[in-house]
């Protein structure tokens, strides 16, 4: 069966050449044309003898994902993409001064269920390819002759329930001859299934890591985030724990703001005592309201009291800049004004 050639590593392309008796630089020649000149017609591979293009050919195709519609602001532009089984997935690019961002989703649908997020509206109908993840890049880079210079992967999914698809894309753009994206601009946010978690501490490259708190009880938790029934928050702490000791990098606690669920100071102050000491950051995300409407965004005053609070205790904190709020770009928004058409 064809595969897609966005798909493979390069060390799996290596392995590949090796595999047809051809010398395994070739892996490179082809990254250098995928990902450096931007051609993906393969008969093009001018430096690549018509014989083992035509090889190339039968094994493989490029086809990319495709764009179904955009919509977009002066900071954000939100895609809506159709993938080959007729799917939808989104990606969000985001434009900083430093450079520009995209969050990419893993997954489409997602089966965590958590109470506030759109994205969870929608089951999971499959995971998605590393090819499909790397392609939400391609396109996007193509269709804005842009560079993106950091990814979150914080879009539609839970990354670390397609874990073996998402390091194989995090090895494809960080390659030396792919994307060279630094581990240090690729970003991985979790609902915490803990024991990837433990597994993603063993892996060699030094990325960031983003886990979904949002609550400072378990009984909050567990109400907003069903995962929590299966991986409290005291299983969590321990994990990132560990992953702290393991990889001395700094982990992020995101906590998204609700309006009177749990943005009070004694929220604050619960939160503060679960992570004293830990080498981590919370950075307090403004709700992005969804078309259900059971949730409320709080106020600025209420962050802003939260935030004092938690840097009272000694636990180092941002306010996420918002992003695409007026142009549904919260996870799972876009897609889900699609699916009601
Ligand atoms: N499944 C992963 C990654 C995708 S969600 C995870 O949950 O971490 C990325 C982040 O967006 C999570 O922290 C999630 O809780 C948050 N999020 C979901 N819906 C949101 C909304 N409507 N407004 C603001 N943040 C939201
Ligand atoms: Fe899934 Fe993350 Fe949304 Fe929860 S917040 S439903 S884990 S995408």
């Amino acid at each position: 069966m064809q595969r897609n050639l966005f798909d493979l590593t390069k060390e799996e392309l290596e392995a590949y050449f090796l595999s047809i008796g051809e010398k395994k630089f070739k892996a490179e020649q082809v990254y250098d044309w995928l990902y450096q000149k931007r051609e993906f017609n393969i008969a093009n591979f001018s430096n690549i003898k018509k014989e083992i293009q035509n090889k190339l050919q039968e094994d493989f195709n490029t086809n990319l994902i495709k764009i179904e519609r955009k919509q977009e602001d002066e900071l954000t532009k939100k895609y809506l993409f159709r993938l080959f089984d007729d799917n939808f997935i989104e990606a969000v690019v985001m434009f900083h001064d430093y450079g520009n961002s995209i969050c990419v989703s893993s997954q489409v649908g997602c089966n965590m269920g958590c109470k506030f997020c759109a994205s969870g509206k929608l089951k999971k109908v499959r995971n998605l390819e590393a090819y499909e993840i790397v392609e939400q890049i391609l396109v996007i880079e193509k269709d804005l002759n842009i560079r993106l210079s950091s990814v979150v992967i914080m879009g539609i999914g839970e990354p670390l329930d397609n874990y073996d698809n998402i390091i194989r894309f995090i090895k494809i753009i960080n390659d030396a001859k792919g994307l060279q994206i630094g581990a240090r601009h690729i970003t991985l946010s979790t609902s915490g299934l803990i024991p990837k978690i433990y597994e993603l501490s063993t892996f060699p490259l030094q990325i960031n890591l983003a886990i979904s708190l949002h609550a400072s009880n378990d009984k909050l938790r567990s109400e907003l985030m069903p995962v929590n029934k299966v991986y409290n928050i005291e299983a969590l702490i321990t994990a990132i724990k560990d992953y702290l000791k393991v990889t001395s990098r700094r982990v992020t606690i995101e906590y998204v703001m609700l309006d009177n669920v749990n943005d009070s100071l004694n929220n604050a102050l619960e939160l503060a005592q679960l992570l004293k000491g830990m080498n981590v950051y919370v950075n307090l995300i403004p709700y992005n309201e969804t078309n259900s409407g059971d949730f409320k965004r709080s106020s600025k005053n209420k962050i802003m009291a939260f935030y004092d609070t938690l840097k009272k205790a000694g636990i180092n904190c941002t306010i996420r800049r918002e992003f695409g709020s007026n142009i549904d770009a919260a996870c799972g928004q876009l897609r889900g004004s699609m699916n009601k058409i």
